[in-house]
């Protein structure tokens, strides 16, 4: 069976759990990346009904919010409901400049707070449809095609859903949600030929050279960021201005700092070696390792 068949008949498999558990459509996670555009157009192809969502997480380029509210226009006019999610924290509207100070630290690839209150704990009680692919890093490497989240990432139960494994939900699970990644097991080729082959109007962050179009300024994009920077200058200004009001909140509530100025933190978060004495995370001196 080809990748596409076989994505499409976990859709349509996804589909009728989710009517028989919830009574809803499919809710598709639209982050306007090259998976979940995979995975639009493959609901569309599966006949299935299916809802869209996008978590807005105020770090977006404006080429990416540009691009998801064009995709949002065009799937309203085919009747598909779309939601745009604004960010909340502690039941307030929050951004990624307002929680950097409200979380004393800016995130890094070990803590990413921002992912869990930006991204994360959406679409409870519903059967999600995700662009998680295996393929993507080492992280998602363990990822099943069906999966019940668990309290911790170890306690995530993953389910032979290709061969029919029905035990998804327990009865006492039922408000429990279903995650479904119909691309898990798609190479980034599959991901282009299939997008190239539906001829499918992707982000423009792509063709201006960026091979992934999270946040910017995300932590898991490394070195990457200077580049991001450099095309989208006033992002550098708003991490710079966050982690000033940061080391004010810290010294607000007595809290002992690594770094003396705004331009200390952006140089230790972007790993600059040239800052004297640098700690990393836990405190240690760049470079003791090594001593
Ligand atoms: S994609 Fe990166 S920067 Fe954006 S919310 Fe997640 S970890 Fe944070």
């Amino acid at each position: 069976m080809d990748l596409e068949h076989k994505a499409i008949m976990r859709l349509q498999e996804a589909a009728n759990l989710s009517e028989f558990y919830y009574q809803k459509p499919l809710l598709l996670t639209y982050s306007g990346g090259k998976d979940s555009e995979v995975c639009l157009e493959l609901c569309r192809r599966a006949g299935v009904p299916f809802e869209v969502i996008h978590s807005l997480t105020t770090a977006d380029a404006p080429e990416t919010v540009y691009h998801v509210k064009r995709v949002f226009h065009r799937l309203e006019l085919e009747g598909v409901k779309c939601e745009v999610l604004y960010p909340r924290y502690k039941g307030q509207p929050t951004s990624m400049w307002a929680l950097i100070p409200q979380k004393l630290m800016p995130p890094v690839r070990t803590v990413r707070y921002c992912c869990q209150v930006l991204k994360e704990g959406r679409g409870k009680n519903r059967c999600m449809v995700l662009g998680v692919r295996r393929a993507e890093s080492q992280n998602r490497s363990d990822s099943g095609v069906a999966e019940l989240p668990g309290k911790t990432r170890a306690a995530k139960q993953i389910f032979d859903f290709d061969n029919g494994d029905k035990s998804i939900i327990a009865p006492c699970q039922m408000k429990a949600k279903i995650k479904i990644h119909p691309i898990v097991d798609w190479t980034d080729r599959d991901v282009w030929n299939f997008l190239t082959d539906a001829k499918t109007e992707v982000n423009p962050c792509y063709s201006m050279g960026f091979q992934r179009v999270g946040c910017v300024g995300c932590p898991m994009a490394d070195k990457l960021r200077w580049r991001e920077f450099r095309q989208w200058p006033k992002f550098e200004n708003l991490y710079r201005h966050a982690f000033a009001r940061m080391l004010e909140e810290r010294k607000a509530r007595g809290k002992e700092s690594q770094w003396k100025t705004a331009d200390d933190v952006f140089r230790w978060w972007m790993d600059d070696k040239n800052l004297d004495g640098q700690l990393d995370i836990f405190g240690r001196e760049v470079g003791t390792d090594d001593l």
